[in-house]
């Protein structure tokens, strides 16, 4: 038997015993990378699950790996991330891939992605003052909104924007120098700068920017030295007439603890926002992109995604990538009933009522927790993250406000509520892993 038959047996009686959303998430993307001296390693995506598997699991995939091979007398679980890992076939769910897309490599100097441009970049009424901000900024950078603000809800476009008119400014202006950097990266950078001494070389290399682009800056939020030094940054640039380029998850004056003199900075440029794409933009967007990627799909198929994916364009192109790996091994064009049941888990339901309690049931059942464990002031790493997930949905799901999300959680401070919040969106963006999570748990909540 080799390794991977060895584990997918492993996971063919795990998953008699589990639900299949614990299934999916806990052992999605593992394996045994080997056998040695008695000792089994397992690969695991990241260091949640590898806790995760630690603490839950260990028992059970012991004892089953043992029965299978009786040489087994131990395991140890390891981080591999998904690129590094050996090619491999997906154990289940083929429809759940990574995205595809070319290979786009950033650029070094810039930081910027080629594959972010306004050519595909899909314009609405939605986004259409952002744009065309945007496209006259890229014409004359520094002389008309300066800062340009832009801001928006998850996976509506804004870092996309952001980079395409950093790209276009590159195009009409190659000598111009484009910096584009997410707010995580800078404070990083300045917090080491600091730590080192090195910190006026640091601002001296931001000063030298022609167009200064920074994503996510709500990140800054709480950060008071970062802030500080950005100050004096976007001064230098800003006395040079040099362009500064922000986005955020909410206007200026929503950003918590953000220095006074910073959030007069930003209103005194261009505030421009990015809302929903209406329906007839959405179907647009997914037949632009379908083409993108050379797959067919059925009017029928594209208006079902257009019409129940409604909250943004990266679900939308969460569903496609579904579709599309379901595509690659079938000969067949894909039906309607088959699309209907490969994005069950994305479709939203807004005519189900939902609140509080439900969506904490939900999330504490996913993570086999009580509830009152989730209302707890427990600060145990199994139970804070389920908590953050918990308040998280109950934002993007009711719209709840920091200090009702605070409330619903046995009275717990809105800065908490916010701090949860603002962490798994912003984890959401980068794990794959979570948004999956997440979508099961929607699943669960709205069928419940
Ligand atoms: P945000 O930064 O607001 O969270 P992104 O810019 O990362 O959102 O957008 C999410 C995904 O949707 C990206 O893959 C992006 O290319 C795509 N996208 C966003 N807006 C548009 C648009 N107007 N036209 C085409 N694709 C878009
Ligand atoms: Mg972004």
């Amino acid at each position: 038997m080799s390794l991977e038959e060895l584990w997918q047996a492993v996971l063919a009686q795990v998953q008699l015993t589990i639900s299949p959303a614990n299934f999916t998430t806990w052992f999605k993307n593992t394996s045994i990378v080997s056998i040695k001296d008695g000792e089994a390693i397992i690969s695991t995506p990241n260091s949640f699950v590898k806790e995760w598997l630690e603490q839950k699991y260990n028992k059970q995939i012991f004892k089953t790996l043992r029965g299978l091979n009786e040489e087994i007398k131990n395991i140890q679980f390891l981080i591999q991330k998904a690129e590094t890992k050996s090619p491999r076939r997906e154990f289940f769910m083929p429809e759940i891939s990574q995205l595809e897309f070319p290979e786009f490599k950033t650029d070094k100097e810039t930081n910027l992605n080629p594959r972010y441009t306004f050519e595909n970049f899909i314009i609405g009424s939605f986004n259409e003052l952002p744009s065309a901000a945007g496209l006259a900024v890229s014409k004359s950078p520094g002389a008309i909104y300066n800062p340009l603000f832009i801001y928006g809800g998850v996976g509506l476009g804004k870092t996309h924007l952001l980079q395409a008119i950093g790209n276009e400014v590159i195009k009409n202006f190659p000598k111009k120098r484009v910096k584009y950097v997410s707010s995580e990266k800078f404070t990083s950078e300045i917090v080491a700068a600091i730590r080192s001494h090195e910190i006026e070389n640091l601002k001296n290399k931001y000063r030298q920017a022609d167009v200064l682009i920074i994503d996510d800056i709500q990140f800054l939020a709480g950060k008071e030295k970062t802030q500080e030094e950005f100050f004096h940054i976007f001064n230098a640039l800003y006395d040079k007439n040099k362009q500064i380029i922000l986005s955020s998850d909410s206007p200026p004056k929503a950003i918590p603890s953000l220095a006074e003199r910073l959030r007069s900075r930003f209103e005194g440029g261009m505030i421009a926002d990015i809302s929903l794409p209406e329906l007839e933009t959405r179907l647009a967007i997914l037949k632009n992109k379908s083409q993108e990627r050379g797959i067919e799909l059925s009017e029928e198929v594209l208006n079902f995604i257009a019409i129940n994916v409604p909250r943004n364009i990266r679900e939308l192109e969460g569903a496609l990538n579904r579709l599309m790996a379901y595509q690659k091994i079938q000969t067949q064009t894909l039906g309607l009933e088959m699309a209907k049941s490969l994005l069950k888990n994305l479709i939203f339901a807004p005519n189900k009522i939902i609140n509080a309690k439900k969506i904490i049931q939900g999330v504490a059942e996913f993570y086999d927790l009580k509830d009152r464990d989730l209302l707890s002031e427990s600060r145990k790493k199994e139970i804070v993250r389920p908590r953050q997930v918990a308040m998280y949905l109950i934002r993007e799901e009711m719209k709840g406000s920091f200090p009702f999300i605070g409330r619903k959680f046995g009275g717990k401070d809105h800065t908490t509520a916010i701090h949860s919040c603002r962490k798994i969106a912003k984890e959401v963006e980068k794990n794959e892993g979570l948004t999956e999570e997440i979508s099961l748990i929607r699943q669960r909540i709205y069928s419940a």
